[in-house]
């Protein structure tokens, strides 16, 4: 079940405190394989060289994260949301990056449906693009938890309806544990994910019980309560062979020396397959 590190990728936001140089260095140094780059740290930087900058140290680029958050009670909103998106498209090709996670996004101020159908209508209206640049777009459920402000899409079950309902090759799923672990349909709907030829990546980190904050306060592998063994089986099982790819927003981990930490990042994963 292990994989070799080579073949796990790390979040540049796991590592919040160092810039995408610093990521780049130490992720390569200790022998992860990939990167998967979020935008915050490309301000300021030319993109083509970053991506160059990246794959001359030997690691691939999974995905660019993050695009989405379509929804909004504002006609205004909405378009500002697509052309943003069509720049993270352009951003991502920039970079070499074949993929975008997409946090769909909720509006407070409407129903769930309202938000599920602007986030389908937007995707469907970045799909040309996206073909055009040969970005993938993968729709990341977000746990419940999350489904006033930052995501209508909660469920494997309803991220795969929408990726089969606009039946583009460049769109399908993300799968990350922290926000679909606790679905009792989470077997099934991996497996349908498979078949439909949907599963474009998978995120693992931990769910600790008694969070400090909903947001930023993820677990290393093994420190919570998901069963990431179990769901990796099921992910692999469907011929899934892309990276893991880790994923942590911890005020408390970011507070700490970000070397040290990488390297309880390591020994976490390394042991969670043991
Ligand atoms: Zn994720």
């Amino acid at each position: 079940m292990q994989v070799p590190l080579s073949h796990v990728c790390i979040h540049s936001i796991t590592t919040k405190p160092w810039n995408i140089e610093q990521c780049v260095h130490h992720y390569s140094r200790e022998g992860f394989g990939g990167i998967s780059v979020w935008r915050n740290t490309l301000e300021n930087r030319n993109i083509q060289d970053t991506g160059k900058m990246i794959r001359d140290h030997g690691l691939e680029i999974t995905s660019l994260v993050r695009g989405g958050f379509f929804p909004s009670v504002s006609l205004e909103k909405r378009q500002k949301s697509i052309d943003d998106n069509r720049k993270a498209i352009d951003e991502a090709a920039a970079l070499g990056a074949p993929l975008i996670v997409l946090v769909c996004g909720a509006d407070p101020g409407q129903s769930l449906e309202m938000s599920r159908g602007q986030i389908k209508d937007s995707i469907e209206a970045l799909i040309p693009y996206a073909l055009a640049s040969n970005v993938k777009l993968a729709i990341e459920p977000l746990h419940p938890v999350y489904a006033g402000d930052r995501s209508a899409i909660n469920t494997m079950k309803q991220a795969n309806d929408m990726a089969l309902d606009l039946d583009s090759p460049v769109v399908g799923v993300a799968v990350d544990v922290y926000h679909v672990w606790w679905d009792p349909d989470l077997e099934y709907e991996i497996k349908r994910c498979g078949n439909i030829n949907k599963l474009f990546a998978y995120h693992i980190c931990d769910w600790k019980t008694g969070l400090s904050d909903v947001l930023n306060d993820r677990g290393l592998m093994g420190e919570g309560c998901i069963n990431i063994k179990q769901i990796t089986e099921w992910v692999r099982k469907t011929g899934f062979s892309g990276m893991e790819e880790i994923e942590i927003f911890s005020n408390l981990y970011w507070s700490m020396d970000q070397n040290e930490y990488l390297n309880k990042i390591k020994s976490s994963y390394l042991n969670l397959y043991k």
